[in-house]
């Protein structure tokens, strides 16, 4: 499914937080959205998923404009992670994935919601967890779980949102991996706010860098993640290397006189 975010606007009362931003996805790509606290990542997935509704602009799947469709269309077409999720009740893996599969279903699961369940499980290797209560797992598993739910709605579309923030390194190359080998072999496209800028670096085809709610580089790591680009858009002076043909970044200090992008971006 081809994605196109067109000239999107969205303000919070008193605050405008995207202010024109334009961005295309194919199947099969990933593109990761960086940016500095504030720059407006999550505003653009949430507009993406439609839980926001843009003040003006455009998001179209295949051609076709997401204002026109409904919540169960859109959960068909997209799987959105959040950045953590604590149920208020309990509820095992299984059913906490099973409900990945209710846009498909109307009051009554099948046998091949059932089977597809059970796949998927298999496949993030949560099948020993399956009868686990989800509020009991570790910040990894939990990830793993939420995104098999995303996942179980056999979207075109993965959307996540910091799917690494909580996650030691081995759990962070885990979910990484995972995410790169979902995009070939089913064939969907990936959009994921990270802060990373090495793993963006290491696993995105494109990479969006945000600031101030507008698109301020787009393209490969190479042409992002400069250091003049760092430097205006985080205040922050870094070394760029490149080891075994990927981009990593090294953070050095803060630009003295350079403004908290944070505090920019919020316009204080
Ligand atoms: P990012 O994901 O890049 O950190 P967000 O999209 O979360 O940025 O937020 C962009 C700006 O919008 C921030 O300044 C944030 O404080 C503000 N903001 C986010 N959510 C709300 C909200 N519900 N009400 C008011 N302001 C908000």
């Amino acid at each position: 499914m081809k994605v196109a975010v067109e000239e999107l606007f969205y303000s919070y009362p008193g605050k405008d937080v995207l202010k024109g931003v334009t961005l295309g996805l194919v199947e099969t790509e990933i593109i990761c959205i960086v940016g500095p606290n504030g720059s407006g990542k999550s505003t653009l997935v949430k507009c993406v998923e439609g839980l926001q509704h843009p003040r003006s602009g455009r998001v179209l799947f295949d051609g076709v404009d997401a204002a026109k469709l409904s919540r169960v269309e859109i959960a068909r077409l997209i799987g959105y992670v959040p950045q953590s999720s604590s149920q208020l009740f309990s509820a095992s893996v299984f059913d906490t994935v099973m409900m990945g599969r209710k846009p498909h279903y109307s009051w009554r699961c099948s046998d091949e919601d059932v089977d597809i369940v059970s796949d998927i499980l298999q496949m993030m290797e949560l099948d020993d967890l399956a009868m686990d209560d989800y509020n009991n797992l570790s910040g990894g598993q939990q990830q793993r779980v939420l995104i098999a739910r995303a996942l179980a709605q056999e979207p075109q579309l993965l959307l996540l949102d910091e799917p690494t923030s909580a996650l030691d390194i081995s759990h962070q190359l885990e979910v990484m991996e995972i995410v790169h080998e979902l995009v070939h072999s089913r064939k969907i496209g990936v959009m994921m706010v990270i802060h990373d800028l090495n793993l963006a670096s290491r696993y995105a085809d494109r990479i969006v860098m945000l600031h101030n709610g507008l698109v301020y580089a787009a393209g490969t790591a190479e042409d992002t993640l400069t250091e003049a680009n760092i430097e205006e858009v985080y205040g922050v002076e870094a070394d760029i290397h490149c080891h075994n043909g990927t981009l990593s970044v090294i953070p050095v200090r803060r630009v003295s006189g350079m403004r908290n992008p944070v505090l920019q971006a919020a316009g204080v």
